[in-house]
């Protein structure tokens, strides 16, 4: 017999591995114990060599399919001689090295749950278990336990607590787990807060299939919905919302329904049925009738499946698409709290179907489109944050780099492993500014990391780096600023992405940015690697009339070019 202890980084809490690693055990028999620690799950394990070598083996080969191993260390130890495997409580001490994992599409078996009129979970739009549901949008705290998740308010039932205690059952230490019984409840009200009659769902139905805009809560924020066949429906939603001429997306009940309306290749559809389930960016087909008001002089589409239960039922209910856009007015971060919602959307939805299950963290929809079979976002939120990008080199120090001021978003950094946020959103709204101060605080809880090193945008007007320089002085001592050229960024990003250190002859097209020289750079042909640049080729500077102004207008920047073209002698 041999004893190893074996280290198991990566995401490997919340999502089944512990009751993987019991049953795997007991098909090999192989004795010792597994428990979560503060940096993973440390498993001992006792049997014969060729038994162990098959176990390790299977611990990455059949691991749960939410779980993901980053590393796997192994430590011989004297052997103890005692039968059985057990699962052993939580350690807490110890450096914080466990990842938190995204929000996760419903699974299978979830869904068959919920469609099976003598199971109890039948139709309850909270259904979750190991494999699925929410998990960032939901954690407030480490480690990763129902009481540190917004689903604290709600103690189990005994059905319930007896799956949470099963190491054979799907939903072993499930944090989220909950049931008609013991869990959150649907409700629909009217901007008073007043419970509107019927059942939620089927009475939303109604209300989306009368032309009603009705706000809907989901996991990282509200939605509005309206039938997304009706063309009044769609353009009374877009005349409320003040959105001119920004597309909608669109909930399909099925991946059959969204091949009605658009091309999808395998790429595409891996994407919109998979346990992330992003926004896809879509080519609709031309001869399909759609509301005109649904995305103006736009050819592709944003299309997703239903990711949580609630919406699950709310597309079989409606049976056909619905437009399902953030729940906010023009430019505002979506409303996540149900009393700000009620107030900001009053004027926008009729009707809220909402529950009480509180949202931590506001999290947009992800973007995503294919690019010749390969997924690139647009836009990585749900689904994907607060999973970490693996860095080509290691990071000694602990960095936050803070990010640029529209459509921002953070990282922070340790070791191999890049923390990227979620989408927070235009800086200047102070909503927004709220979230990206709390997002940072809240990741630096979460993954243990307090930084050494501000990475910060040279344009000395964001917000974001107004931020960074207050950090610098003083309110983080000792800490080390690094000022990095907008382009060089996007360019080092491209890099990190893709595993590369570089040099690389890098483009960077991207409206503007501040330059090391003090002027503002747009098209530019940088010579990159992580740690410098050096410009080599850009395009001819233009004047930028009205200064910021024409960023928000782009016609601005074709007049300054016309007159840069044709000088006085501009053709009328
Ligand atoms: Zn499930
Ligand atoms: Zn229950």
């Amino acid at each position: 017999m041999v004893r190893v202890r074996i280290h198991v980084e990566g995401i490997v809490q919340g999502v089944g591995f512990r009751p993987f690693v019991y049953t795997l055990a007991g098909e090999l028999a192989v004795s010792g114990f597994v428990r979560n620690t503060a940096a993973g799950v440390v498993i001992e394990a006792e049997a014969q060599p060729a038994t162990l070598t098959a176990f390790t083996d299977a611990l990455r080969s059949r691991a749960p399919a939410l779980a993901r191993i980053d590393a796997l260390r192994f430590e011989p130890i004297p052997g103890t001689g005692v039968a059985g495997f057990e699962i052993e409580l939580s350690q807490a001490d110890g450096p914080r090295r466990t990842l938190i994992s995204p929000d996760t599409a419903t699974c299978a078996d979830c869904l068959a749950e919920m469609a099976d009129p003598d199971d109890r979970r039948y139709r309850y739009p909270f259904t979750n278990c190991t494999n699925c549901g929410p998990r960032f949008t939901i954690v407030t705290g480490v480690p990763y336990d129902r009481p540190a998740t917004t689903m604290a308010g709600f103690p189990m039932c005994a059905e319930c607590r007896r799956e949470y205690g099963d190491p054979a059952d799907r939903r072993f230490h499930a944090q989220p787990l909950c049931c008609p019984a013991c869990g959150p409840t649907l409700r629909l009200v009217d901007a008073t807060g007043a419970d509107l009659p019927g059942d939620p769902v089927e009475a939303t139905a109604d209300l989306l299939r009368s032309g009603s805009v009705v706000a809907v809560k989901g996991l990282g924020g509200y939605h509005l919905a309206v039938d997304a066949g009706s063309e009044d429906a769609v353009a009374t939603l877009r005349s409320r919302k003040h959105r001119e001429d920004k597309p909608f997306a669109v909930l399909m009940p099925s991946l059959a329904a969204a091949r009605l309306w658009c091309d999808i290749d395998p790429a595409a559809a891996a994407l919109l049925t998979g346990h992330r389930r992003p926004i896809v960016l879509l080519p609709r087909h031309p001869d399909v009738l759609v509301a005109a008001a649904l995305a103006p002089g736009n050819d592709h589409v944003g299309v997703l499946l239903p990711y949580t239960p609630l919406h699950q039922l709310l597309a079989q209910a409606v049976d056909g698409p619905i437009v399902l856009t953030s729940g906010n007015v023009s430019d505002e971060p979506i409303a996540y709290l149900d009393d700000d919602a009620r107030t900001r959307l009053a004027g926008i939805a009729d009707a809220f179907m909402c529950h009480d299950r509180p949202i931590r963290m506001r999290t947009d929809d992800s973007v995503v489109r294919v690019v010749r079979g390969r997924p690139q976002p647009v836009r990585r939120s749900r689904g994907y944050a607060p999973e970490p990008i693996t860095l080509p080199l290691d990071c000694s120090r602990a960095v936050l780099a803070v990010g640029a001021e529209l459509k921002n978003t953070f990282c922070l950094a340790r070791g191999r492993q890049a923390f990227v946020s979620h989408h927070i959103g235009d800086l200047e709204n102070y909503e927004t500014m709220r979230s990206f101060l709390d997002g940072i605080a809240h990741f630096g809880m979460l993954f243990d990391i307090v930084p050494e090193v501000v990475a910060y945008d040279l344009h000395p007007e964001y917000l974001s780096t107004k931020h960074a320089l207050q950090l610098g002085d003083g309110e983080l001592p000792g800490v080390e600023l690094v000022g990095v050229q907008h382009h060089h960024a996007h360019i080092a990003s491209c890099l990190a992405d893709n595993g590369e250190l570089g040099p690389v002859i890098g483009v960077a097209y991207d409206g503007t940015g501040y330059g090391c020289d003090g002027t503002l750079w747009g098209g530019e042909i940088l010579l990159a690697d992580l740690a410098d640049c050096r410009r080599l080729a850009h395009l001819a500077p233009v004047a930028l009339p009205g200064g910021a102004a024409a960023i928000r207008a782009p016609w601005r920047m074709a007049a300054a070019y016309l007159q840069a073209a044709y000088g006085e002698d501009l053709p009328p």
